[in-house]
């Protein structure tokens, strides 16, 4: 294949270029503009030429917030890319509406499936009333259609960001509502795929707590700005939206749950809630994340390596807008892994499309992604990456990364510390300091959740309450460090009687316990309360204040319950304590209990 790039100022250009390409059939050529204007005179202007010019030709196009051809990024240009194929057909379609995304993607998947494309290169109109669309659900009934094959592109770009019209289009019109796309068939394409993050997660999981569509209310219950001030002390009001963006929010998602994408903020509400580039769900975790620039050169390493080893004709690049405008010189990282490429061409672009043979399609932001096309009888597709060394680094900029590695790894190691000592407090919390066993409070919190849980399950739960015979006399006898010791010892025995792992044992208050056992009956419980008062009579405790016995005896009430007739937890643990009662009247030393349906 061969491949033509220019940035385009005028029709000689084109003259030149319809020279170049007379001869070339044109259901082999693939013309990609990169459009970096919104004026809609221009670009309906240029697809007139364009069409004129090269007339049958496949053109797909998009507007565009910054521009690349042959690794060197330009501002407000029009990169016009040509393709020429000697054995790979291409075909182009364009839908004119993004309201309903899914049907937009079979719409376009319809049209090209008869072609039976190898790769597909897609861009759409992402920016709808001044929101951000995430076009997951377009690629995926795309993707549904045309099997998995490689998808590229993204959404097209314009300068600013709130209020200009981005367009797409083909040799057949453009769109500012909808998609174009490009499908290359044919059995001798070569195709590599890479994408490049270069963004890692740093500090603690964080919980969405409120979410509606793309706009993000909160993050563990706090509003989404002050979440930004507390842990970054960045004001992420309008004017320092750059420096937030910087530590984008990350989720990791995917059916492996591999799939990392960042989030960045695209405006911040007079209420301190964000619309994001796409949407968290409720519930989701999320992390701050930053750009790790090790990680760019690792992966720009990767790709000059596949470059070398594959020799493409051409790599197209579709890259996010805020790599450009967060990276700084950074961005030549990026730009430099393109170099070793004779031919490549791309734009920034509002998400990217990234989709490879054997994956579910990706909608990103904040990524680059690559797109390297050459023809052979064998494509070479096992490269062997070898690892980047630091002395292919400068001195300055290995100082960087060292720099950038210490303080990731202090914040890591913080924040493993405090994620420790929290579960040490949680747990102490629900526990009872004298006998281990959990506590009151967390029997009321069990209780309340194990009601439901059975009630919608439709099961039985037991409940066990214990209460030591004459305890008061215990104390007056032996003294209360015994007494400690006793409920101590006790505490064991109960804990000892308990098999299943669902089961729990609480210290229910002064020398009374409980034991929650969920998914077990009248005669289940009735034996575990059987296995508790075995368990204390080995205690053998000598108690002389008894009336019952010489040694410490306990009572027992069992409740069983069938929770599905919606009874409250409250009407539980009073129903089973009149049964203690009972047994306490009873003579004591006995179990009483009862089921109720
Ligand atoms: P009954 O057989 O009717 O249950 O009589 P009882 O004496 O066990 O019942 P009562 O409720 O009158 O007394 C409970 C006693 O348990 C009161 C207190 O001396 C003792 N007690 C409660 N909590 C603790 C504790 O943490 N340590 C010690 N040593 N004793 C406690
Ligand atoms: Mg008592
Ligand atoms: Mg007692």
């Amino acid at each position: 294949m061969r491949h033509f790039c220019i940035d385009f100022k005028g029709n000689e250009d084109l003259l030149r270029l319809q020279k170049k390409i007379a001869s070339h059939p044109p259901d082999q050529i693939l013309i990609q503009v990169f459009c970096g204007t919104s004026d809609q005179e221009k670009i309906t202007l240029l697809l007139s030429k364009l069409t004129e010019f090269f007339p049958g030709t496949a053109i797909i196009g998009a507007s565009s917030a910054g521009e690349i051809i042959n690794a060197q990024v330009t501002k407000h240009s029009i990169v016009i890319s040509i393709s020429l194929f000697n054995h790979t057909k291409v075909k182009t379609s364009l839908v004119d509406q993004n309201d309903d995304l899914k049907a937009a993607g079979l719409t376009m998947g319809t049209a090209l499936e008869k072609s039976s494309p190898k790769a597909v290169i897609a861009f759409g109109c992402g920016l709808k009333n001044g929101n951000f669309l995430n076009d997951l659900p377009f690629l995926k009934a795309l993707s549904k259609k045309l099997g998995r094959i490689p998808l590229a592109g993204g959404q097209a770009g314009g300068y600013d960001e709130q209020n200009s019209t981005v367009y797409v289009f083909t040799e057949k019109g453009f769109t500012t509502e909808g998609f174009v796309a490009a499908s290359l068939s044919g059995p001798k394409l070569c195709i590599y795929t890479a994408y490049d993050l270069g963004w890692v997660p740093i500090g603690k999981k964080m919980t969405v707590t409120h979410s509606k569509n793309s706009r993000l209310y909160s993050i563990d219950d706090k509003p989404a700005n002050e979440i930004y001030r507390y842990y970054l002390g960045i004001e992420s009001d309008p004017s320092s939206l750059y420096l937030a963006n910087n530590f984008p929010l990350m989720v990791t998602r995917g059916n492996k749950g591999d799939i990392r994408t960042t989030n960045p903020i695209a405006a911040v509400n007079r209420d301190g809630s964000f619309e994001l580039m796409q949407k968290l769900h409720t519930g989701e975790q999320v992390q701050f994340s930053f750009y790790d620039v090790s990680l760019l050169e690792e992966s720009a390493l990767k790709l000059k390596q596949y470059i070398k080893a594959s020799d493409p004709g051409v790599t197209f690049v579709y890259t996010c807008i805020s790599r450009k405008e967060l990276f700084g010189d950074d961005i030549n990282i990026d730009m430099d892994a393109l170099k070793s490429c004779n031919h490549s061409a791309g734009f920034f672009t509002f998400g990217e499309y990234y989709t490879t043979q054997d994956q579910e399609p990706n909608f990103f932001q904040q990524t680059m992604t690559i797109l390297a096309l050459s023809e052979s009888d064998s494509c070479n597709t096992n490269i062997r990456h070898k690892e980047l060394d630091n002395s292919s680094r400068s001195e300055k900029d290995l100082k960087r990364f060292q720099l950038q590695k210490v303080l990731s790894h202090l914040v890591a190691s913080t924040t493993r510390e405090l994620k420790a000592a929290n579960q040490v407090l949680a747990e102490q919390a629900n526990k009872d300091g004298l006998t281990g066993l959990f506590n009151r409070r967390l029997f009321d919190t069990t209780m309340l959740a194990k009601i439901k849980e059975h009630s919608r399950a439709g099961a039985d739960i037991s409940l066990i309450l214990i209460d030591i015979d004459y305890f008061k006399q215990f104390n007056d006898i032996y003294g209360h460090v015994a007494g400690d010791d006793c409920l101590r010892a006790v505490g064991h025995a109960i804990q000892e009687a308990l098999n299943r792992p669902s089961d729990m044992a609480f210290r229910y208050g002064g020398e009374e316990f409980g034991c929650i056992l969920s998914f077990t009956g009248q005669e289940g419980a009735l034996t575990v309360a059987q296995n508790i008062r075995a368990n204390v009579d080995e205690l053998a405790i000598p108690h002389e204040g008894s009336d019952v016995n010489d040694f410490l005896t306990i009572s027992i009430g069992v409740l069983t319950v069938n929770a599905s007739r919606n009874i409250k937890p409250q009407e539980v643990v009073t129903a089973c304590d009149e049964l203690l009662y009972k047994a306490k009247n009873g003579g004591r030393n006995i179990t009483v209990g009862m089921r109720i349906n």
